[in-house]
Protein backbone atom coordinates (compact mmCIF):
# COMPACT_ATOMS: atom_id res chain seq x y z
CA UNK A 1 0.00 0.00 0.00
CA UNK A 2 1.73 3.28 -1.09
CA UNK A 3 2.09 6.13 1.55
CA UNK A 4 -0.08 8.85 2.08
CA UNK A 5 0.76 12.66 1.97
CA UNK A 6 -0.16 15.21 4.71
CA UNK A 7 -1.80 17.90 3.36
CA UNK A 8 -0.68 20.96 4.36
CA UNK A 9 -2.75 23.48 6.27
CA UNK A 10 -4.45 25.71 3.79
CA UNK A 11 -8.11 26.60 5.16
CA UNK A 12 -10.30 25.34 2.36
CA UNK A 13 -12.64 28.36 2.87
CA UNK A 14 -10.26 30.83 1.50
CA UNK A 15 -11.58 33.83 0.36
CA UNK A 16 -11.65 34.71 -3.15
CA UNK A 17 -14.33 36.85 -4.86
CA UNK A 18 -16.63 34.41 -6.87
CA UNK A 19 -16.82 35.78 -10.12
CA UNK A 20 -19.20 33.77 -11.83
CA UNK A 21 -19.99 34.30 -15.53
CA UNK A 22 -23.81 34.55 -16.01
CA UNK A 23 -25.90 31.46 -18.07
CA UNK A 24 -29.27 33.58 -17.62
CA UNK A 25 -29.73 34.64 -21.06
CA UNK A 26 -28.45 31.23 -22.65
CA UNK A 27 -30.54 29.75 -24.53
CA UNK A 28 -30.37 25.60 -24.41
CA UNK A 29 -33.17 24.11 -26.62
CA UNK A 30 -34.64 21.62 -23.77
CA UNK A 31 -34.77 19.08 -27.20
CA UNK A 32 -32.58 18.62 -29.77
CA UNK A 33 -33.46 17.08 -32.97
CA UNK A 34 -30.82 15.98 -35.62
CA UNK A 35 -30.01 18.35 -38.42
CA UNK A 36 -30.25 16.15 -41.52
CA UNK A 37 -30.26 18.09 -44.86
CA UNK A 38 -30.65 21.64 -43.66
CA UNK A 39 -33.43 20.85 -41.28
CA UNK A 40 -33.85 19.53 -37.87
CA UNK A 41 -35.99 16.61 -37.69
CA UNK A 42 -37.08 13.86 -35.22
CA UNK A 43 -35.39 10.27 -35.10
CA UNK A 44 -37.20 7.92 -36.64
CA UNK A 45 -37.84 5.85 -33.20
CA UNK A 46 -38.67 9.23 -31.64
CA UNK A 47 -35.83 7.96 -28.72
CA UNK A 48 -33.66 10.78 -26.73
CA UNK A 49 -31.51 10.86 -24.61
CA UNK A 50 -30.55 13.33 -21.65
CA UNK A 51 -27.63 15.45 -21.66
CA UNK A 52 -26.66 16.74 -17.68
CA UNK A 53 -24.61 19.47 -16.59
CA UNK A 54 -21.53 17.34 -14.28
CA UNK A 55 -21.31 19.90 -12.35
CA UNK A 56 -24.49 19.38 -10.69
CA UNK A 57 -25.98 16.59 -11.90
CA UNK A 58 -28.99 18.82 -13.79
CA UNK A 59 -30.68 17.65 -16.89
CA UNK A 60 -29.99 20.46 -19.20
CA UNK A 61 -31.55 19.21 -22.73
CA UNK A 62 -33.02 15.83 -24.12
CA UNK A 63 -31.16 14.40 -27.57
CA UNK A 64 -32.60 12.70 -30.20
CA UNK A 65 -30.57 9.58 -31.01
CA UNK A 66 -30.23 8.64 -34.59
CA UNK A 67 -30.08 4.95 -35.36
CA UNK A 68 -29.16 3.25 -38.30
CA UNK A 69 -32.43 4.37 -40.69
CA UNK A 70 -31.42 7.77 -39.65
CA UNK A 71 -27.65 7.30 -40.47
CA UNK A 72 -29.03 6.01 -43.52
CA UNK A 73 -31.17 9.82 -43.90
CA UNK A 74 -27.84 11.51 -43.30
CA UNK A 75 -25.40 9.83 -45.89
CA UNK A 76 -28.14 10.03 -48.39
CA UNK A 77 -28.28 13.51 -47.80
CA UNK A 78 -24.72 14.15 -47.68
CA UNK A 79 -24.09 12.24 -50.98
CA UNK A 80 -26.65 14.59 -52.75
CA UNK A 81 -25.01 17.48 -51.38
CA UNK A 82 -21.89 16.36 -52.32
CA UNK A 83 -22.85 14.97 -56.01
CA UNK A 84 -25.26 17.96 -57.06
CA UNK A 85 -23.52 21.07 -55.24
CA UNK A 86 -20.65 21.12 -52.90
CA UNK A 87 -18.09 19.33 -55.02
CA UNK A 88 -18.94 21.35 -58.18
CA UNK A 89 -19.50 24.62 -56.42
CA UNK A 90 -16.42 27.43 -57.21
CA UNK A 91 -13.73 26.51 -54.31
CA UNK A 92 -13.62 30.68 -53.78
CA UNK A 93 -17.54 30.32 -53.10
CA UNK A 94 -16.91 27.27 -51.28
CA UNK A 95 -14.24 29.39 -48.96
CA UNK A 96 -17.43 32.45 -48.04
CA UNK A 97 -19.20 29.70 -46.83
CA UNK A 98 -16.72 28.57 -44.20
CA UNK A 99 -15.77 32.48 -43.47
CA UNK A 100 -19.18 32.88 -42.43
CA UNK A 101 -19.19 30.22 -40.36
CA UNK A 102 -16.25 31.36 -38.59
CA UNK A 103 -17.40 34.76 -37.85
CA UNK A 104 -20.92 33.74 -36.61
CA UNK A 105 -18.62 31.52 -34.25
CA UNK A 106 -16.66 34.87 -33.25
CA UNK A 107 -19.93 36.87 -32.61
CA UNK A 108 -21.73 34.07 -30.75
CA UNK A 109 -18.66 33.37 -28.86
CA UNK A 110 -19.36 33.79 -24.98
CA UNK A 111 -22.90 32.20 -25.78
CA UNK A 112 -20.81 28.91 -27.10
CA UNK A 113 -18.41 29.24 -23.93
CA UNK A 114 -20.96 28.91 -21.56
CA UNK A 115 -22.74 26.12 -22.95
CA UNK A 116 -19.33 24.16 -23.37
CA UNK A 117 -18.60 24.80 -19.66
CA UNK A 118 -22.07 23.83 -19.06
CA UNK A 119 -22.41 20.84 -21.07
CA UNK A 120 -19.04 19.65 -20.24
CA UNK A 121 -17.63 20.70 -17.00
CA UNK A 122 -14.56 22.75 -18.00
CA UNK A 123 -13.92 25.80 -16.58
CA UNK A 124 -15.23 28.53 -18.29
CA UNK A 125 -11.44 30.67 -18.57
CA UNK A 126 -10.45 27.56 -20.58
CA UNK A 127 -13.69 27.65 -23.03
CA UNK A 128 -13.68 31.04 -23.32
CA UNK A 129 -9.94 31.82 -24.20
CA UNK A 130 -9.25 28.84 -24.97
CA UNK A 131 -11.55 25.68 -27.39
CA UNK A 132 -13.82 28.35 -28.77
CA UNK A 133 -10.90 30.89 -29.82
CA UNK A 134 -9.33 27.95 -31.39
CA UNK A 135 -12.66 27.02 -32.92
CA UNK A 136 -13.49 29.97 -34.95
CA UNK A 137 -9.51 30.52 -36.02
CA UNK A 138 -10.01 26.77 -37.75
CA UNK A 139 -12.61 27.69 -39.73
CA UNK A 140 -11.11 31.08 -40.56
CA UNK A 141 -7.96 28.97 -41.63
CA UNK A 142 -8.95 26.43 -43.62
CA UNK A 143 -11.65 28.41 -45.28
CA UNK A 144 -8.31 30.76 -46.66
CA UNK A 145 -7.07 27.47 -47.99
CA UNK A 146 -10.23 26.36 -49.89
CA UNK A 147 -9.40 28.24 -53.18
CA UNK A 148 -5.54 27.91 -52.65
CA UNK A 149 -5.41 23.85 -52.85
CA UNK A 150 -3.24 24.11 -55.71
CA UNK A 151 -0.54 26.09 -53.80
CA UNK A 152 -1.37 23.05 -51.45
CA UNK A 153 -0.52 20.49 -53.58
CA UNK A 154 1.71 22.06 -56.11
CA UNK A 155 1.59 20.29 -59.67
CA UNK A 156 -1.34 18.19 -58.79
CA UNK A 157 -5.13 18.28 -58.72
CA UNK A 158 -6.11 17.79 -55.34
CA UNK A 159 -9.87 16.28 -56.09
CA UNK A 160 -12.61 15.51 -52.62
CA UNK A 161 -13.11 12.64 -51.29
CA UNK A 162 -16.86 12.65 -50.90
CA UNK A 163 -18.84 11.89 -47.58
CA UNK A 164 -16.73 11.97 -44.41
CA UNK A 165 -18.24 10.38 -41.27
CA UNK A 166 -16.97 12.24 -38.34
CA UNK A 167 -17.06 10.78 -34.69
CA UNK A 168 -15.76 13.17 -31.39
CA UNK A 169 -14.71 13.09 -28.38
CA UNK A 170 -16.05 14.89 -25.20
CA UNK A 171 -13.42 16.98 -23.87
CA UNK A 172 -13.00 19.63 -26.36
CA UNK A 173 -16.45 18.62 -28.07
CA UNK A 174 -16.71 22.02 -30.67
CA UNK A 175 -12.65 21.93 -30.99
CA UNK A 176 -12.84 18.56 -32.47
CA UNK A 177 -16.29 19.23 -34.36
CA UNK A 178 -14.16 22.68 -35.78
CA UNK A 179 -10.75 20.00 -36.30
CA UNK A 180 -13.05 18.28 -38.73
CA UNK A 181 -15.30 19.65 -40.42
CA UNK A 182 -13.62 22.91 -41.36
CA UNK A 183 -10.99 21.40 -43.82
CA UNK A 184 -13.55 18.66 -44.80
CA UNK A 185 -15.75 21.88 -46.55
CA UNK A 186 -12.58 23.26 -47.60
CA UNK A 187 -11.58 20.74 -49.65
CA UNK A 188 -15.34 20.17 -51.28
CA UNK A 189 -16.65 17.17 -48.94
CA UNK A 190 -19.82 16.89 -47.30
CA UNK A 191 -19.82 15.47 -43.39
CA UNK A 192 -22.31 13.51 -40.97
CA UNK A 193 -21.00 14.60 -37.73
CA UNK A 194 -21.29 12.81 -34.30
CA UNK A 195 -20.71 14.23 -31.21
CA UNK A 196 -20.41 12.59 -28.01
CA UNK A 197 -23.22 11.35 -25.90
CA UNK A 198 -21.79 13.46 -23.05
CA UNK A 199 -21.57 16.90 -24.79
CA UNK A 200 -23.89 17.03 -27.72
CA UNK A 201 -24.53 20.41 -27.06
CA UNK A 202 -22.53 22.83 -28.66
CA UNK A 203 -22.51 21.19 -31.59
CA UNK A 204 -26.17 21.61 -31.89
CA UNK A 205 -25.78 24.91 -31.53
CA UNK A 206 -23.34 24.82 -34.59
CA UNK A 207 -26.32 23.23 -36.38
CA UNK A 208 -27.70 27.00 -36.11
CA UNK A 209 -25.14 28.16 -37.55
CA UNK A 210 -24.70 26.12 -40.61
CA UNK A 211 -28.69 27.38 -40.90
CA UNK A 212 -28.15 30.77 -40.44
CA UNK A 213 -24.56 30.97 -42.79
CA UNK A 214 -27.12 29.30 -45.52
CA UNK A 215 -25.07 26.09 -45.93
CA UNK A 216 -26.22 24.27 -48.79
CA UNK A 217 -28.74 21.63 -47.17
CA UNK A 218 -26.52 18.46 -46.92
CA UNK A 219 -23.49 19.71 -45.91
CA UNK A 220 -23.41 19.34 -42.86
CA UNK A 221 -25.30 16.58 -41.15
CA UNK A 222 -24.92 16.03 -37.24
CA UNK A 223 -26.74 13.40 -35.40
CA UNK A 224 -26.25 12.39 -32.03
CA UNK A 225 -26.36 8.78 -30.33
CA UNK A 226 -24.21 6.01 -28.80
CA UNK A 227 -21.18 4.27 -29.98
CA UNK A 228 -24.00 1.79 -31.93
CA UNK A 229 -24.73 5.16 -34.33
CA UNK A 230 -20.88 5.64 -34.81
CA UNK A 231 -20.46 2.12 -35.19
CA UNK A 232 -23.88 2.70 -38.38
CA UNK A 233 -21.30 5.53 -39.48
CA UNK A 234 -18.40 3.81 -39.90
CA UNK A 235 -19.89 0.38 -41.52
CA UNK A 236 -22.09 2.67 -43.99
CA UNK A 237 -20.85 1.40 -47.32
CA UNK A 238 -21.83 5.07 -48.71
CA UNK A 239 -19.09 6.63 -46.66
CA UNK A 240 -16.13 7.79 -47.96
CA UNK A 241 -13.79 8.98 -45.21
CA UNK A 242 -13.90 8.57 -41.58
CA UNK A 243 -12.13 10.62 -39.40
CA UNK A 244 -12.60 9.55 -35.75
CA UNK A 245 -10.69 10.81 -32.57
CA UNK A 246 -11.47 9.07 -28.89
CA UNK A 247 -10.06 5.74 -27.15
CA UNK A 248 -7.42 3.46 -29.05
CA UNK A 249 -9.57 0.86 -28.28
CA UNK A 250 -12.80 2.07 -30.83
CA UNK A 251 -10.11 3.49 -33.10
CA UNK A 252 -8.76 -0.46 -33.04
CA UNK A 253 -12.23 -1.62 -33.68
CA UNK A 254 -12.53 1.07 -36.71
CA UNK A 255 -9.61 0.22 -38.24
CA UNK A 256 -10.63 -3.49 -38.61
CA UNK A 257 -14.04 -2.50 -39.90
CA UNK A 258 -12.54 -0.47 -42.34
CA UNK A 259 -9.43 -2.70 -43.39
CA UNK A 260 -10.45 -3.47 -47.53
CA UNK A 261 -13.03 -1.08 -47.91
CA UNK A 262 -10.99 1.53 -49.50
CA UNK A 263 -12.37 3.75 -47.15
CA UNK A 264 -10.04 6.87 -46.03
CA UNK A 265 -9.30 7.07 -42.21
CA UNK A 266 -7.60 9.34 -39.67
CA UNK A 267 -7.65 8.11 -36.00
CA UNK A 268 -6.84 10.39 -33.36
CA UNK A 269 -6.70 8.52 -29.88
CA UNK A 270 -5.14 7.98 -26.72
CA UNK A 271 -1.91 9.37 -25.07
CA UNK A 272 0.62 9.58 -22.17
CA UNK A 273 3.01 11.94 -22.91
CA UNK A 274 6.05 12.58 -21.09
CA UNK A 275 7.07 15.92 -19.58
CA UNK A 276 10.88 16.22 -19.55
CA UNK A 277 12.54 18.82 -16.97
CA UNK A 278 16.19 19.26 -17.15
CA UNK A 279 18.40 20.37 -14.11
CA UNK A 280 19.18 23.71 -16.57
CA UNK A 281 15.84 24.75 -17.45
CA UNK A 282 13.53 27.85 -15.97
CA UNK A 283 12.20 25.86 -13.06
CA UNK A 284 9.61 27.93 -11.83
CA UNK A 285 8.38 28.04 -15.45
CA UNK A 286 8.87 24.44 -16.01
CA UNK A 287 6.38 24.07 -12.95
CA UNK A 288 3.86 25.88 -14.77
CA UNK A 289 4.13 24.08 -17.75
CA UNK A 290 3.78 20.69 -15.77
CA UNK A 291 0.55 22.05 -13.77
CA UNK A 292 -1.25 23.46 -17.32
CA UNK A 293 0.35 19.76 -18.82
CA UNK A 294 -1.60 17.55 -16.35
CA UNK A 295 -4.41 19.68 -15.44
CA UNK A 296 -5.47 21.81 -18.30
CA UNK A 297 -9.22 20.36 -18.79
CA UNK A 298 -9.55 18.46 -15.84
CA UNK A 299 -6.46 16.16 -17.43
CA UNK A 300 -9.23 15.17 -20.07
CA UNK A 301 -6.58 16.08 -23.02
CA UNK A 302 -5.01 13.03 -25.16
CA UNK A 303 -1.96 15.17 -25.52
CA UNK A 304 -2.02 16.14 -21.44
CA UNK A 305 1.99 15.67 -19.67
CA UNK A 306 0.95 12.78 -17.46
CA UNK A 307 4.11 11.48 -16.97
CA UNK A 308 6.59 13.81 -15.75
CA UNK A 309 10.31 13.34 -15.66
CA UNK A 310 12.44 15.56 -13.80
CA UNK A 311 16.24 15.33 -13.48
CA UNK A 312 17.11 13.80 -10.12
CA UNK A 313 19.38 17.31 -9.01
CA UNK A 314 16.38 19.01 -9.27
CA UNK A 315 14.04 16.51 -8.46
CA UNK A 316 13.20 18.19 -4.91
CA UNK A 317 12.87 21.32 -5.59
CA UNK A 318 10.21 20.67 -8.81
CA UNK A 319 8.12 18.20 -6.81
CA UNK A 320 8.02 20.54 -3.68
CA UNK A 321 7.25 23.79 -5.72
CA UNK A 322 4.58 21.50 -7.73
CA UNK A 323 2.96 20.38 -4.46
CA UNK A 324 2.50 23.94 -3.13
CA UNK A 325 1.31 25.35 -6.51
CA UNK A 326 -1.13 22.19 -6.98
CA UNK A 327 -2.49 23.46 -3.26
CA UNK A 328 -3.16 26.79 -4.78
CA UNK A 329 -5.19 25.56 -7.27
CA UNK A 330 -9.00 26.42 -7.46
CA UNK A 331 -11.25 23.52 -7.86
CA UNK A 332 -15.37 24.09 -8.27
CA UNK A 333 -17.65 26.05 -10.28
CA UNK A 334 -16.58 25.69 -14.28
CA UNK A 335 -18.71 28.73 -15.08
CA UNK A 336 -16.53 30.82 -11.94
CA UNK A 337 -13.96 32.71 -13.94
CA UNK A 338 -11.33 31.88 -11.42
CA UNK A 339 -11.97 28.26 -11.24
CA UNK A 340 -8.63 26.15 -12.25
CA UNK A 341 -10.10 22.52 -12.55
CA UNK A 342 -13.75 21.95 -13.30
CA UNK A 343 -15.65 19.03 -13.19
CA UNK A 344 -14.83 15.62 -14.09
CA UNK A 345 -16.70 15.24 -17.77
CA UNK A 346 -19.16 12.07 -16.41
CA UNK A 347 -19.56 9.65 -14.00
CA UNK A 348 -17.82 6.76 -16.21
CA UNK A 349 -14.71 9.07 -16.79
CA UNK A 350 -14.96 9.78 -12.50
CA UNK A 351 -15.11 6.24 -11.67
CA UNK A 352 -12.13 5.08 -14.23
CA UNK A 353 -9.89 7.76 -12.53
CA UNK A 354 -10.63 6.27 -8.88
CA UNK A 355 -9.99 3.17 -10.32
CA UNK A 356 -6.26 4.18 -11.60
CA UNK A 357 -5.69 6.09 -8.04
CA UNK A 358 -6.26 2.85 -6.48
CA UNK A 359 -4.52 0.67 -8.41
CA UNK A 360 -1.61 3.29 -8.38
CA UNK A 361 -1.68 3.14 -4.75
CA UNK A 362 -1.74 -0.80 -4.28
CA UNK A 363 1.13 -0.86 -6.78
CA UNK A 364 3.02 0.90 -3.80
CA UNK A 365 3.42 4.19 -5.68
CA UNK A 366 2.93 7.49 -2.70
CA UNK A 367 -0.44 9.77 -3.39
CA UNK A 368 -0.43 13.35 -3.19
CA UNK A 369 -3.60 15.43 -3.09
CA UNK A 370 -4.58 19.19 -2.85
CA UNK A 371 -6.85 19.33 -0.08
CA UNK A 372 -9.56 21.48 -1.80
CA UNK A 373 -13.22 20.83 -0.82
CA UNK A 374 -14.79 19.14 -3.48
CA UNK A 375 -18.70 20.28 -3.98
CA UNK A 376 -20.94 17.68 -3.13
CA UNK A 377 -22.86 17.42 -5.97
CA UNK A 378 -22.06 16.69 -9.65
CA UNK A 379 -18.58 14.55 -10.25
CA UNK A 380 -15.21 15.78 -9.14
CA UNK A 381 -11.85 14.73 -8.54
CA UNK A 382 -8.99 16.38 -6.52
CA UNK A 383 -5.68 17.40 -8.28
CA UNK A 384 -3.25 14.00 -7.61
CA UNK A 385 0.67 13.87 -7.92
CA UNK A 386 2.14 10.19 -7.38
CA UNK A 387 6.08 10.14 -7.05
CA UNK A 388 7.45 6.53 -6.41
CA UNK A 389 6.67 5.48 -9.21
CA UNK A 390 8.17 3.31 -12.34
CA UNK A 391 8.14 2.30 -15.75
CA UNK A 392 6.29 -0.78 -14.85
CA UNK A 393 2.94 0.87 -12.67
CA UNK A 394 -0.36 0.60 -15.17
CA UNK A 395 -0.30 4.58 -13.94
CA UNK A 396 2.60 5.22 -15.88
CA UNK A 397 1.79 3.17 -18.85
CA UNK A 398 -1.89 3.61 -19.57
CA UNK A 399 -4.28 6.53 -20.20
CA UNK A 400 -5.92 7.74 -17.27
CA UNK A 401 -7.92 11.08 -18.74
CA UNK A 402 -7.65 13.14 -15.60
CA UNK A 403 -6.28 15.39 -13.40
CA UNK A 404 -3.65 12.49 -12.54
CA UNK A 405 0.28 12.98 -12.81
CA UNK A 406 3.25 10.11 -12.59
CA UNK A 407 6.83 11.64 -11.21
CA UNK A 408 9.68 9.73 -11.94
CA UNK A 409 13.63 10.83 -12.20
CA UNK A 410 16.43 10.47 -14.53
CA UNK A 411 20.03 10.91 -14.55
CA UNK A 412 21.49 11.56 -18.39
CA UNK A 413 19.65 12.36 -21.79
CA UNK A 414 19.62 8.50 -23.00
CA UNK A 415 17.85 7.39 -20.00
CA UNK A 416 15.55 9.82 -20.37
CA UNK A 417 14.99 9.30 -24.12
CA UNK A 418 14.55 5.45 -23.54
CA UNK A 419 12.05 6.10 -20.67
CA UNK A 420 10.18 8.19 -22.46
CA UNK A 421 9.65 6.41 -25.55
CA UNK A 422 8.35 2.54 -23.35
CA UNK A 423 4.89 3.57 -23.85
CA UNK A 424 2.97 2.17 -26.14
CA UNK A 425 1.74 5.50 -27.30
CA UNK A 426 3.02 8.74 -29.78
CA UNK A 427 1.21 11.74 -29.45
CA UNK A 428 2.42 14.22 -27.40
CA UNK A 429 5.63 15.29 -25.14
CA UNK A 430 7.78 18.34 -23.35
CA UNK A 431 11.07 19.07 -22.85
CA UNK A 432 12.55 21.72 -20.48
CA UNK A 433 15.88 23.04 -20.90
CA UNK A 434 18.09 26.00 -21.25
CA UNK A 435 20.06 24.32 -24.01
CA UNK A 436 18.85 24.44 -27.64
CA UNK A 437 21.07 21.77 -28.33
CA UNK A 438 19.50 19.22 -25.72
CA UNK A 439 16.11 20.37 -27.24
CA UNK A 440 17.17 19.58 -30.78
CA UNK A 441 18.66 15.57 -28.98
CA UNK A 442 15.45 15.04 -27.24
CA UNK A 443 12.57 16.06 -29.85
CA UNK A 444 14.57 14.30 -32.73
CA UNK A 445 14.74 11.04 -30.41
CA UNK A 446 11.43 10.96 -29.16
CA UNK A 447 8.85 9.06 -31.04
CA UNK A 448 5.64 11.24 -30.27
CA UNK A 449 3.54 13.83 -33.02
CA UNK A 450 3.98 16.83 -31.60
CA UNK A 451 6.97 17.79 -28.73
CA UNK A 452 6.64 21.21 -26.82
CA UNK A 453 9.89 23.04 -26.00
CA UNK A 454 9.92 25.07 -22.55
CA UNK A 455 6.09 25.35 -23.19
CA UNK A 456 3.76 22.71 -23.43
CA UNK A 457 -0.21 22.42 -24.80
CA UNK A 458 -0.17 25.13 -27.34
CA UNK A 459 -2.17 24.90 -30.54
CA UNK A 460 -2.87 26.84 -33.44
CA UNK A 461 -4.69 26.20 -36.70
CA UNK A 462 -1.59 26.04 -38.99
CA UNK A 463 0.31 23.51 -36.85
CA UNK A 464 -0.52 19.54 -37.62
CA UNK A 465 -1.74 17.34 -34.77
CA UNK A 466 -1.76 13.47 -34.59
CA UNK A 467 0.04 10.68 -33.36
CA UNK A 468 2.19 7.67 -33.70
CA UNK A 469 2.06 3.37 -32.83
CA UNK A 470 -1.22 3.61 -30.96
CA UNK A 471 -2.04 7.39 -30.91
CA UNK A 472 -3.76 6.63 -34.43
CA UNK A 473 -2.31 8.06 -37.59
CA UNK A 474 -3.14 10.69 -40.01
CA UNK A 475 -2.20 14.71 -39.01
CA UNK A 476 -5.55 17.08 -38.49
CA UNK A 477 -4.37 21.31 -38.19
CA UNK A 478 -2.29 22.28 -41.17
CA UNK A 479 -1.42 21.76 -44.18
CA UNK A 480 -1.07 18.33 -43.77
CA UNK A 481 -4.94 18.32 -42.15
CA UNK A 482 -6.24 18.87 -45.99
CA UNK A 483 -4.61 15.46 -47.31
CA UNK A 484 -7.06 13.09 -45.48
CA UNK A 485 -10.14 15.10 -47.22
CA UNK A 486 -8.45 14.84 -50.80
CA UNK A 487 -7.07 12.64 -53.44
CA UNK A 488 -4.22 13.94 -55.64
CA UNK A 489 -4.32 12.70 -59.38
P1 LIG B 1 -14.77 6.49 -27.03
O1 LIG B 1 -13.64 6.18 -27.93
O2 LIG B 1 -15.75 5.42 -26.70
O3 LIG B 1 -15.64 7.71 -27.62
C1 LIG B 1 -15.25 8.59 -28.64
C2 LIG B 1 -16.38 8.76 -29.66
O4 LIG B 1 -16.58 7.53 -30.36
C3 LIG B 1 -17.73 9.10 -29.03
O5 LIG B 1 -18.44 9.92 -29.92
C4 LIG B 1 -18.36 7.74 -28.92
O6 LIG B 1 -19.76 7.77 -28.78
C5 LIG B 1 -17.93 7.10 -30.22
N1 LIG B 1 -17.94 5.64 -30.24
C6 LIG B 1 -17.99 4.76 -29.21
N2 LIG B 1 -17.95 3.49 -29.65
C7 LIG B 1 -17.88 3.55 -31.01
C8 LIG B 1 -17.81 2.57 -32.05
N3 LIG B 1 -17.78 1.27 -31.80
N4 LIG B 1 -17.74 3.00 -33.34
C9 LIG B 1 -17.74 4.31 -33.62
N5 LIG B 1 -17.82 5.28 -32.68
C10 LIG B 1 -17.88 4.91 -31.39
O7 LIG B 1 -14.18 7.11 -25.71
P2 LIG B 1 -14.90 7.19 -24.28
O8 LIG B 1 -15.77 8.36 -24.28
O9 LIG B 1 -15.53 5.87 -23.92
O10 LIG B 1 -13.67 7.40 -23.33
C11 LIG B 1 -12.89 6.27 -22.93
C12 LIG B 1 -11.44 6.64 -22.86
O11 LIG B 1 -10.97 7.01 -24.14
C13 LIG B 1 -11.13 7.84 -21.99
O12 LIG B 1 -11.05 7.49 -20.65
C14 LIG B 1 -9.83 8.29 -22.56
O13 LIG B 1 -8.78 7.53 -22.01
C15 LIG B 1 -9.95 7.98 -24.03
N6 LIG B 1 -10.35 9.16 -24.82
C16 LIG B 1 -9.43 9.74 -25.61
C17 LIG B 1 -9.74 10.89 -26.30
C18 LIG B 1 -8.76 11.57 -27.17
O14 LIG B 1 -8.90 12.77 -27.40
N7 LIG B 1 -7.79 10.89 -27.71
C19 LIG B 1 -11.05 11.52 -26.20
C20 LIG B 1 -12.00 10.78 -25.40
C21 LIG B 1 -11.62 9.65 -24.73
P3 LIG B 1 -20.34 7.84 -27.27
O15 LIG B 1 -19.90 9.10 -26.68
O16 LIG B 1 -21.78 7.82 -27.44
O17 LIG B 1 -19.82 6.63 -26.57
Amino acid sequence: MGKKSKNTDVNPDWSYSPAPESADHIQINKKNDLFIDGKFIPSKKGNYFETINPANEEKLADVAEADQSDVDKAVKAARTAYDKVWSKMDPAERGKYIYRIARLIQERAREFSVIESMDGGKPIRESRDIDIPLVSAHFFYYAGWADKLEYAFPGKKAVPVGVAAQIIPWNFPLLMAAWKIAPALATGNTVILKPAETTPLTAMKLAEIIQEADLPPGVVNIINGAGKTGRAMVEHPDVNKIAFTGSTDVGKLIMHSVAGTGKKYTLELGGKAANIIFEDAAIDQAVEGIIDGIFFNQGHVCCAGSRLFVQESVADTVISKLKDRMESLIVGDPLDKNTDIGAINSKMQLDKIKMYVDIGQKEGASIHQSSCRLPEKGYWYAPTIFTDVSQSHRIVQEEIFGPVLAIQTFRTVDEVITKANNTPYGLSGGVWTDKGAKIFQVSRAIRSGVLWANTFNKFDPTSPFGGYKESGMGREGGLEGLMPYVNLV
